[in-house]
């Protein structure tokens, strides 16, 4: 084996390990309403979904403008999800996450959130927030307003 092919082989390996390290999410049928513009993607995960596909996802600087994610079927599901990217694995994790966190609220007593557990946990299934969520996991402080308008909507219907 070339250097070079066992330098690739290395590098998917990792990448599997990536995967298999974040919760595992069943398609959700949402990226007609959530992915509706670039998808960042490393050269190589763009290289292993048109070899399981045969669809090349496109750089993204020559995104189309206004395109959705070209593996995105007609029923809304993806169409390679076993092999889908990890911008698009962490999507519904971000969401799983939280619910880890509101387990561990739930198990463990919290004054603000006694009494608001599935409140919030109706928020986190909302896909319009999902977004927020992987902002907030990444240590942003902004997607609190964006929470703080959700549970507004809910507590005042
Ligand atoms: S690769 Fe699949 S999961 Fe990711 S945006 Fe495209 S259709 Fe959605």
């Amino acid at each position: 084996m070339s250097r070079r092919s066992a330098e690739r082989r290395r590098r998917r390996q990792a990448l599997q390990e990536l995967y298999a390290s974040l919760p595992d999410v069943a398609c959700q049928g949402l990226c007609q309403q959530s992915c509706s513009s670039q998808i960042d993607v490393s050269d190589l995960e763009r290289d292993l979904l048109q070899a399981s596909s045969g669809v090349r996802l496109p750089e993204w600087d020559q995104w189309p403008t206004g395109a959705s994610c070209p593996l995105l079927t007609s029923s809304g599901a993806c169409g390679d999800h076993a092999n889908r990217p990890a911008i698009c694995r962490l999507y519904g994790a971000g969401a799983r996450l939280l619910e880890v966190m509101l387990r561990s609220f739930e198990i463990g007593g919290h004054r603000e959130y006694a009494g608001r557990i599935e409140t919030m946990r109706a928020m986190i299934a909302d896909p319009r927030l999902h977004p927020a969520i992987l902002r907030l996991l990444t240590g942003h402080t902004s997607p609190r307003q964006e929470f703080n308008r959700a549970r507004h909507r809910r507590f005042s219907r």
